[in-house]
């Protein structure tokens, strides 16, 4: 397979993984970790369910990845994830090493891959990590955007209804 076939295979998963974190009630967001085109981790947007602020689905596929590989090191592996990471993530993607990123949807409020800011590629940072954009960026924010307008509506339901809001 090519890069770009390979791209949009890993991306499909990270979806499913997106939509897992969608059933559980969390923002849907999902990410792959892949070596040697294997996955060594996955992961989903979990920090609700969790009661753990650093439940972000790159979180989670890098903290398997680590336990597969036996290494805090994950050397020569590609993360695949639906949105354009946050600070933490990007933050977590240099101390892991990891070779290549690959994101869908730009996050225009939190990006640290160079919508916010730029962590990946801040000068004098020792490991630079290859970065690829936009891969299938259209499905990955229309699942986004979906979710947010079903819950706009649902809390719109609730206050009509007198039964307050709903937990952010
Ligand atoms: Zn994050």
């Amino acid at each position: 397979m090519n890069r770009i076939v390979d791209d949009e295979y890993w991306m499909r998963h990270a979806l499913t993984l997106a939509q897992k974190a969608q059933n559980e009630g969390e923002v849907p967001v999902g990410a792959v970790l892949v070596c040697n085109d294997q996955v060594i981790g996955e992961g989903w947007n979990r920090p609700i369910g969790k009661h753990d602020p650093t439940a972000h689905a790159e979180m989670m596929a890098l903290r398997q990845g680590g336990q597969v590989l036996q290494n805090y090191r994950l050397l020569n592996t590609t993360l695949y994830v639906t949105l354009e990471p946050c600070v933490m993530c990007a933050g977590a993607m240099i101390h892991s090493r990891i070779g290549r990123l690959v994101y869908g949807a730009t996050d225009e409020k939190t990006g640290a891959a160079g919508s916010l800011v730029d962590i990946l590629h801040h000068p004098g940072m020792n490991h630079q990590i290859q970065i690829t954009r936009g891969v299938l960026a259209e499905e990955c924010a229309a699942m986004l955007s979906a979710f947010f307008r079903m819950r706009r509506e649902q809390h719109k339901a609730r206050r009509v209804a007198g039964k307050g809001t709903l937990p952010e």
